[in-house]
C-alpha cells in the first residue's frame, strides 16, 4: 500500500444534489476541482440490471454491510448504495454512490409553502430570496416536472388515480408532484422497449431503466464535461485536518468494491467543501473536533437533527394494480385544514401489493422537531444518532397524519387505514451542521476560512413538512454561491 500525497484548488467531498451543485459552479468559475466519493459509479446498463431491486436483493442495495433495515436477507458485503446507521429511536439510511441519494430517492421535488418555510428556517434564510431565486435555479438545474396525463392515465398509475378520487371525495387539497424523473424513458418502459423498473414501483435501490435524473448524469455530468473536474469514486474520505499554512489536509482510503483498502492517500487544498450529507459531514466534523484537528467547531455541532417522515398503508381502494406504477404521482398538501399539524402526503408504490384489496402506501411528512442529536462514540470512532421517537412533539406527526387519513376513510366507505406511525427508518434525516451556528450564513464553518458545508446537514431538522431534496439543492446553489465569489473573486 503506498501513501501519496496531492494537491488541488478545491476539493469536494460527496456527490450528492449539494456536491454536484458545488462542483459544477466551481468548476464554471475555473477553479479545478477534485470531488471524493466513497461510493461507486452506477451506470445504467442496456440489459436493465444494474441496480439490485425490491424482488432480488444482494449486497448492491448495502454499503458494506451484511445486512439492511430493509430486507431480512443476509447479504454479500459490496459497496451498494445505502448505508444504515442504527441509532436510539431511528435507523438512518444514507445513500452511498455517484450521486448520491439522487439515485435512488422517490424523485419528489416539493418546495414548502411560504409559512412552512418560515417555520423552518426563521431568521437564518429569507423566504423571498430563497423562492425566487434559489428553489427556481435548484429545480432548472435538477431538471423536474409532474407525472404526464398519457402517463399517469395509463394502467400503471391506477393506485395513483384511485388515491386522487378518494382525495376528492374527502375534499382535502392536492396536486401532481414534481418529479426528477424522464418520463420519456417512462414511456419507453411501457412500450416494453426499457426495463419495468419506474411502472412497476422498483426504484428504491436505483432505477434500472434510466428514468431517474439523478445528478450523475445532469449536474455533475456538466460539471465533468468542462474538464475542470474530476470524480474519484471509491474514495471514503476518513479526516480532515487544517494543514498548518491556510488550507486543509484531507485523509482518504481508495477500496475497491468489496470495501478492501487499496491506497491510502492525503490531498491538500485551500478550499474544501464538506457535501456528504446530513450523517457524513456531521460524521467528519464531529471525528476531526474529537481528533483534536478542529476542536473549537461550535457547540451545536452535532444538533438540530430533524426526521420528518411518518409512514402509512391504506387498503379497500377500487383493485389497484398490484404491481404499481411510480416514484409517486400525488402531493397531498393537508398544510392548512389539518387540526394537530400540517401534513404532506405522498403515495409510492408498494411492490407486488396483495391483488384485490385496493391497498395504497404514503410517506407522509410534517414539519419535524429539531429533537435529535448525534453525539461522538470514540471507542467506535463513529456518530450515534438518537432520536425521541416516543416524544410527544414527535408522536404528534403521526396522529396529524392519521387526522387526514381518518378524513379520508370517512369520505370513503370500504377503506381503512392499516397503519400510521413515526418512521423508524428514515432516508429524509437532516441538521447535524446547522447554517448560522457552526457556519455563517454563507455555509463557511466558523473560526475556519476555506471550509465549507453546503448539505443537508445545514438545515435545523426540518425541510418545512415536505421531502427535503429540492431545499436541500436551493440551500446547497445559495451556499455555493457565496463560496465561488469569494474563492474566485
Ligand atoms: C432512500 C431515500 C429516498 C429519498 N427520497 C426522497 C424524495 O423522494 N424526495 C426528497 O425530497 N428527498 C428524498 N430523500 C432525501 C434526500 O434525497 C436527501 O435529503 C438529499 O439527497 C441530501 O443530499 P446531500 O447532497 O446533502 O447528500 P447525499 O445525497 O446523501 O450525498 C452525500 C454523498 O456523500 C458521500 N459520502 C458520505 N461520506 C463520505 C466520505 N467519508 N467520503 C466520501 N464520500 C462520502 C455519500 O456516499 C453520498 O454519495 C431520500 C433519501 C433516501 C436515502
Amino acid at each position: 500500500m503506498e501513501d501519496q500525497q496531492h494537491r488541488t484548488d478545491a476539493l469536494v467531498v460527496g456527490t450528492g444534489y449539494a456536491g454536484a451543485i458545488a462542483a459544477l459552479r466551481l468548476a464554471e468559475a475555473g477553479v479545478r476541482t477534485l470531488v471524493l466519493e466513497r461510493g461507486r459509479r452506477w451506470p445504467v446498463t442496456a440489459q436493465g440490471d444494474t441496480f439490485a431491486t425490491q424482488r432480488d436483493l444482494d449486497g448492491r442495495a448495502a454499503w458494506l454491510s451484511e445486512r439492511s433495515p430493509l430486507t431480512d436477507k443476509t447479504l454479500d458485503v459490496y459497496t451498494g448504495v445505502l448505508e444504515s446507521l442504527d441509532g436510539d429511536g431511528l435507523t438512518m439510511i444514507a445513500a452511498a454512490g455517484v450521486g448520491g441519494a439522487s439515485l435512488l430517492s422517490n424523485a419528489t421535488m416539493v418546495e414548502p409553502s411560504p409559512a412552512l418555510f418560515r417555520q423552518a428556517f426563521g431568521d437564518v434564510l429569507d423566504h423571498t430570496e430563497m423562492t425566487t431565486r434559489w428553489y427556481r435555479e435548484a429545480r432548472d438545474l435538477i431538471g423536474c416536472s409532474p407525472i404526464p396525463q398519457d402517463v399517469y392515465a395509463s394502467e400503471f398509475y391506477r393506485s395513483a388515480r384511485s388515491f386522487a378520487e378518494q382525495l376528492d371525495r374527502a375534499g382535502i387539497p392536492y396536486s401532481l408532484v414534481d418529479l426528477a424523473v424522464d418520463w420519456d424513458v417512462v414511456r419507453e418502459e411501457m412500450a416494453g422497449r426499457r426495463v419495468a423498473a419506474e411502472v412497476a414501483g422498483l426504484n428504491l435501490f436505483g432505477v434500472n431503466s434510466g428514468a431517474q435524473r439523478s445528478v450523475d448524469v445532469t449536474i455533475l455530468a456538466r460539471a465533468e464535461a468542462t474538464g475542470r473536474v474530476e470524480v474519484r469514486p471509491l474514495s471514503v474520505v476518513t479526516s480532515v485536518r487544517p494543514d498548518g499554512s491556510g488550507g486543509y489536509a484531507v485523509a482518504y482510503e481508495r477500496i475497491d468494491e468489496r470495501g478492501t483498502v487499496l491506497e491510502r492517500h492525503e490531498v491538500r487544498t485551500r478550499t474544501l467543501v464538506l457535501a456528504a450529507g446530513t450523517l457524513g459531514t456531521t460524521r467528519l466534523l464531529m471525528r476531526a473536533r474529537a481528533a483534536g484537528a478542529l476542536p473549537d467547531l461550535d457547540g451545536a455541532l452535532g444538533t438540530r437533527v430533524g426526521n420528518s417522515e411518518v409512514i402509512t398503508a391504506r387498503t379497500g381502494m377500487p383493485e389497484n394494480n398490484p404491481t404499481q406504477g411510480g416514484p409517486c404521482a400525488i402531493l397531498v398538501r393537508d398544510w392548512e385544514t389539518n387540526p394537530h399539524a400540517p401534513v404532506s402526503l405522498l403515495n409510492f408504490p408498494w411492490v407486488d401489493a396483495p391483488a384485490g384489496e385496493g391497498w395504497i402506501t404514503t410517506i407522509g411528512a410534517c414539519p419535524s422537531p429539531a429533537l435529535g442529536s448525534f453525539r461522538f462514540d470514540e471507542k467506535k470512532d463513529d456518530v450515534v444518532l438518537s432520536w425521541p421517537v416516543d416524544d410527544p412533539r414527535v408522536t404528534v406527526m403521526a396522529k396529524a397524519v392519521q387526522d387526514t387519513l381518518d378524513r379520508l376513510d370517512a369520505a370513503n366507505p370500504g377503506s381503512s387505514t392499516a397503519f400510521a406511525r413515526v418512521g423508524t427508518t428514515g432516508g429524509n434525516v437532516v441538521g447535524g451542521v446547522p447554517l448560522g451556528l457552526v457556519t455563517g450564513h454563507d455555509g463557511q464553518v466558523h473560526g475556519h476560512p476555506g471550509l465549507y458545508v453546503v448539505d443537508s446537514s445545514l438545515l435545523h431538522g426540518s425541510s418545512g413538512g415536505v421531502p427535503p431534496a429540492l431545499t436541500v439543492a436551493a440551500v446547497a446553489a445559495r451556499t455555493v454561491a457565496g463560496m465561488v465569489a469569494r474563492v474566485a473573486g
